[in-house]
């Protein structure tokens, strides 16, 4: 059994039962249990308190799974990226963005996408399979274990893949990496990105920790967007406003500035009026290379002249600055174009 697919209460619940059955004492579960998430090891022989023959039954019995490091390339601007490589040829990747105090990871959920947003890499692949939710935590376990990096301060789902197309996982996912007895990162600073899987948008707005939610919106109206995201025909971009009433916290619009698509005076009145309706934030970002070839970024003025377009209709706004562009480590620049053989050398 994978214990780190589990949720901690799950797992503590097994091993407690498992610690039973062998006729062990009850405090090993508090031994065993906080070397998962809290302070992981990376066997069960990196264990320095627990009996030898304990050691051996863990390993036999809740071998801990691992994604394997292909790769990792770090940008002039400390953006590291990570090229993980799962089971057969499936490989993700994660990006690591330090930022004066706090490190953010921005984590994969999925091995591609399904939804073909035309600005963005991961779109043009095309979809692999969703991840387990340890696909999902090992992302961010791989860096506690590694002394070079550490335990990010927040974990943001904008890597590769919907999250909402794959709740289950993601849930659970959510879980492990808040819950005191899994990573113990505060709901306030993980974030889910999304484009607005409506029904399972409401699933994450009921749950009771008060996680962060980004919507990626791209265009104002119904009819803008669907010429960028085709998810847009499913949820159209009234429902998504709907189900953003029932997020207790503010949301940020996520919004990629592209030229002669989405950037002109009259998109950022109706940018500013939905935003004020909703008490969103509205996050520009110039688009980045990797989607449709077609595309253009808005220059950095006009991107300065949108913005305070937003600002003087009452809109709040901020805009964020490129991270990692020349590692394609970038938002919507992450794709796998590589096949990955089994004799792949770890790093
Ligand atoms: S922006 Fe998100 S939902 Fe759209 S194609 Fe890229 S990964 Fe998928």
């Amino acid at each position: 059994m994978n214990l780190l697919n589990l949720t901690p209460e799950e797992a503590e619940s097994v091993l407690s039962q498992w610690i039973v059955d062998r006729g062990e004492p009850n405090y090993r579960t508090r031994q065993v249990l906080p070397r998962l998430w809290q302070r992981p090891v990376a066997t069960w022989h990196d264990t320095t308190d627990l009996p030898r023959p304990l050691i051996q039954a863990l390993e036999r019995d809740f071998p801990l799974q691992r994604p394997t490091l292909v790769s990792h390339q770090k940008s002039v601007d400390g953006t590291v990226k990570f090229l993980w490589k799962l089971d057969g040829d499936t490989a993700i990747e994660s990006v690591l963005i330090p930022e004066r105090s706090r490190t953010t990871l921005c984590v994969s959920s999925q091995a591609g996408c399904a939804y073909d947003c035309v600005f963005c890499a991961t779109g043009a692949m095309g979809f692999q399979r969703h991840l387990q939710p340890w696909e999902i935590t090992a992302q961010v376990r791989e860096l506690t274990l590694d002394e070079r990096y550490g335990t990010p301060t927040h974990v943001v789902f904008m890597g590769m893949g919907e999250p909402l197309h794959n709740w289950q996982a993601v849930d659970q996912a959510l879980t492990i990496l808040n819950h005191p007895s899994g990573m113990g990162i505060g709901a306030r600073r993980i974030t889910v990105s999304t484009i607005g899987i409506v029904p399972n948008l409401r699933r994450l707005a009921a749950r009771p920790e008060q996680f962060r939610v980004a919507i990626s919106l791209h265009a104002p109206s119904s009819q803008r967007r669907f010429k960028l995201m085709p998810v847009e025909r499913k949820y159209p971009i009234a429902d998504v406003l709907e189900a953003v009433q029932e997020i207790r916290k503010r949301v940020t619009f996520e919004y990629v500035m592209i030229k002669g698509m989405n950037d002109s005076d009259d998109d950022a009145r109706d940018l500013a009026q939905i935003a004020r309706a909703t008490g969103a934030l509205v996050n520009l970002l110039p688009l980045h290379p990797g989607g449709a070839g077609t595309l253009r970024p808005s220059s950095a003025e006009r991107i300065k002249q949108f913005a305070s377009l937003l600002q003087s209709n009452g809109a709040k706004v901020t805009v964020r600055r490129s991270r990692g562009l020349d590692i394609s480590g970038a938002c919507g620049q992450l794709r796998i174009d590589t096949p990955l053989g089994s004799d792949i050398e770890a790093k």
